[in-house]
Order: C-alpha cells, then sequence, then structure tokens
C-alpha cells in the first residue's frame, strides 16, 4: 500500500527524508470466498429471513450460533442486528427498568451509554486508568449506586478481570461485557465475554468480523438465553435454534417478554460463518502489526506506549498511545502533522465529538459531573485504526512519520 516518495516530490530543501503514507485507513480486507459463495446460494435460493428453511433445513444464522457458542465455550448464542442491539437487550434480558442506573466505563463508543438510554435506564460512568481500562478503585467505589455493570472493553483493552469479578460478585453487580473490540482476546486464559454473566459483540465492518452490521450474544444462564431469544423476534420459532435452552425454559418467559425486532438474516451469517473460522490467524496477523507499530514508537520523548499486562491476550485492531499533559494545542499540531503525511490519527481529547471519538461529557443526557482524572487521560488518547490490508512494511512507516511528528512538536514545545 505504501511506496516512497518518487525524488520529485520530495520536499527536498527543508525535509529531504520526508516520506509520506498512502495506505487508506479505512479499507477493509475481502470477504472470504466461502462466504461470498454461501452468500450466493442464499440468494439464489431467497431464504434470506431466518425462520424461513426449507424442510430439514438449518439455517445459516442458527448454525453461525451453533458454531460461534462452540467457538466461545458458551452454551447459549444468539445473533442479532447490530452490537448496540445486543447490548440493549442484555440490558432488557437481565431485567434493567427505566430509571435504573446502570455502570459503564467513561472511556467507551456512543452506543455503549446509547444502549443504557434506550432502555430508558442512566448510565453512571466509572473513570478511565492511564493504561485506557475501567478504574477499578472508582468501581469499588460506585459499586453501591446500581446492580449492574456494562463493561466495555474499548479499543480492546483487557483491566484485570478477575478484581473486577471480585467487585462486582462481592457487590452482587451483574457483568454484562461489551467486546465489540475484543473478540479473540482473553485474561488469564479465559475468552474475553466469558466472565460476566453476557457477551456482546459487533459484527460492523471496523470490528474483527465484517457483514456490515450484525451482532453477538453469549451466555450460559438459560433464562437470560430464552427472555434473548423471544426479545430478538423469535416468533415463538426459537425450537429452529441450535444454542439456545430447552423448550420449557421458554414457557417460563414467553408470555411476560416482548418482541423488539432486532433478528440477523440469513445472508449476514453466511458471510461470517467462515470469518470466525478465521479468527485466531486473523488475530495473529493483527498483532503482528500492532507490534510493528509498537516498536516502533517505543522511546519517543513526551510519547507514552500504553502496556500491554502480561495475562492479556489482546486483538491489536487498532493502537492507542498517550501523550500526557501536552497542551491541547501540541496535540492538535501532532494530530495535524501526521495527518499531513498520510497518518489518520483521532484524538480523545477534542472538545467536540468527532466520528467516533466522543467521550463521557458529550452524552450530556446523563449528566455526569467532570471526572479530572479521567479528563487527563482523555486528553492524551491518540488513536489509530490497524486494517488487515497494511503490510509490516506500512507499520513501520507509520511509526516512523508518528515518531517525527511528534519529536517535531515536542521538541519545539
Ligand atoms: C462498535 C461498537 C459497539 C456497537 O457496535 P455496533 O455493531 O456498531 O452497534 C459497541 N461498543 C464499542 C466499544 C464499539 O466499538
Amino acid at each position: 500500500m505504501s511506496r516512497s516518495l518518487d525524488p520529485g516530490q520530495m520536499l527536498t530543501q527543508k525535509h529531504p527524508m520526508t516520506e509520506i503514507f498512502t495506505g487508506n485507513f479505512t479499507q477493509q480486507e475481502p470477504i472470504p470466498e466461502a462466504g461470498i459463495e454461501a452468500a450466493v446460494n442464499v440468494m439464489r435460493n431467497g431464504r434470506l429471513h431466518r425462520y424461513n428453511t426449507a424442510a430439514g433445513e438449518l439455517s445459516e444464522t442458527a448454525l453461525l450460533e451453533q458454531e460461534f457458542a462452540a467457538q466461545m465455550g458458551a452454551k447459549y448464542c444468539l445473533a442479532v442486528a447490530s452490537g448496540g442491539y445486543a447490548l440493549a437487550m442484555a440490558l432488557r434480558a437481565v431485567g434493567v427498568q427505566p430509571g435504573d442506573a446502570v455502570l459503564t466505563n467513561a472511556f467507551t463508543l456512543a452506543p455503549v451509554p446509547g444502549s443504557i438510554a434506550s432502555v430508558g435506564a442512566r448510565p453512571v460512568f466509572v473513570g478511565v486508568t492511564e493504561d485506557l481500562t475501567i478504574d477499578l478503585q472508582d468501581l469499588a467505589a460506585k459499586a453501591d449506586q446500581a446492580k449492574v455493570l456494562m463493561l466495555s472493553h474499548m479499543r480492546g483493552h483487557l483491566c484485570d478481570m478477575d478484581r473486577l469479578m471480585q467487585i462486582c460478585d462481592d457487590a452482587g453487580i451483574i457483568v454484562i461485557e461489551d467486546c465489540a473490540h475484543t473478540m479473540g482476546a482473553s485474561w488469564n486464559g479465559v475468552l474475553s465475554g466469558r466472565h460476566g454473566a453476557i457477551g456482546c459483540y459487533s459484527c460492523q465492518t471496523y470490528k474483527h468480523v465484517n457483514s456490515g452490521e450484525g451482532g453477538l450474544f453469549i451466555t450460559d444462564d438459560e433464562e437470560i438465553a430464552a427472555r434473548a431469544t423471544i426479545l430478538s423476534g423469535s416468533y415463538m420459532l426459537y425450537e429452529r435454534h441450535l444454542a439456545a435452552p430447552a423448550p420449557e425454559v421458554f414457557e417460563r418467559v414467553k408470555y411476560v417478554t416482548p418482541n423488539i425486532s432486532g433478528r440477523m438474516d440469513n445472508l449476514r451469517a453466511a458471510i461470517l460463518r467462515p470469518q470466525l473460522q478465521d479468527l485466531d490467524t486473523q488475530v495473529a496477523r493483527w498483532n503482528e502489526r500492532y507490534v510493528a507499530v509498537e516498536e516502533g514508537l517505543r522511546d519517543t520523548p513526551g510519547l507514552t506506549v500504553v502496556e500491554r499486562p502480561e495475562p492479556e491476550v489482546f486483538v491489536g485492531s487498532s493502537i492507542q498511545f498517550l501523550l500526557l499533559d501536552w497542551s491541547a494545542e501540541k496535540v492538535q499540531e501532532v494530530v495535524q502533522r501526521c495527518g499531513v503525511r498520510g497518518v489518520e490519527l483521532k484524538w480523545f481529547g477534542t472538545p467536540e465529538p468527532v466520528a467516533f471519538t466522543s467521550r463521557y461529557d458529550s452524552w450530556q443526557y446523563a449528566d455526569t459531573p467532570r471526572m479530572p482524572e479521567s479528563d487527563r487521560v482523555l486528553a492524551g488518547i491518540l488513536d489509530m485504526r490497524v486494517p488487515l490490508t497494511f503490510t509490516l512494511e506500512d507499520c513501520a512507516q507509520i511509526a516512523r512519520i508518528i515518531r517525527s511528528e511528534v519529536g517535531a512538536v515536542y521538541q519545539g514545545a
């Protein structure tokens, strides 16, 4: 994707070695051929709705759920319309009521507090540390304020999950995990999404599998699974599921659980099944790229690399670094200068929500007091996608560009 400038393009006077990155930060890999073939087959037979099956046929959606449950070691799985839908469904399935408080991360993406607001509940934000994980001291301090924690593993950073579960178990808090950036990750050998009562995943284009839109929901709790199935819009056809609880469990919930349609269709499921089979390979490829950028950024004066803890297996589909305690002007200058050289950085310190970089004070419906320690961290976070279409040389070049621009601004600071 990258190429060096030819001599005529070089800015010969001031920066003889100025290189520009020409790759595309939002270009995905193609869907695997097996997925394309399966999707074409679904279109040829016309049975796109998950419950529209020929005699004896198992739908792509039901098979996807069966396979993902097995892959994650979960008893039950449900495929739905989006990651955000899965989060809202999880809140409903555990009984969150309008007006209830729900704990969640101050550093997360808008659909997370949005899912809480969508059920009429109230987000209570927990701070973020310099490791970009939830502040467990702040969580312990707020543990008496809510019965549910929606834990967002934002940008793939896992906190000490053993300590978190201890705090929540002691306080009787139900944990719902937002694993939009941690599909394929683990903590101390336990897959992300398997610590809490429910794990929710996104299959949206910018996540770890790509069906345009889509979500996956896993749990080991039969009542939660039955309620979620009815909520997702099963039209009482739950016996066609392959990763759902027994019919008698549905008898207990089916008259008191509303249908809030948000199903997945067979076309998307067909595209996702082969991608999930490749997940481990893709994780390894992401991490090679992540490490190439990280290595190139290490020991840059003024720049803090976010060190990954030993028990964490992460998925390096994006990388963050900190310019801690820099002035807003200087950070903006780095973003601007990197942009000129083709490197797209997102800054979480910007006062206006821009694309994917909104933060807790952008969600004014939640009416949150200022969190000075989190503000300091958020003001320093720079964020960059690492798509699999980048080569390792692309990653090394990107790191060189960031390093030189951070250096130039830092020296002038
Ligand atoms: C993308 C994302 C979601 C929501 O997923 P959608 O499929 O876009 O609804 C939730 N949480 C985080 C952290 C995300 O990045």
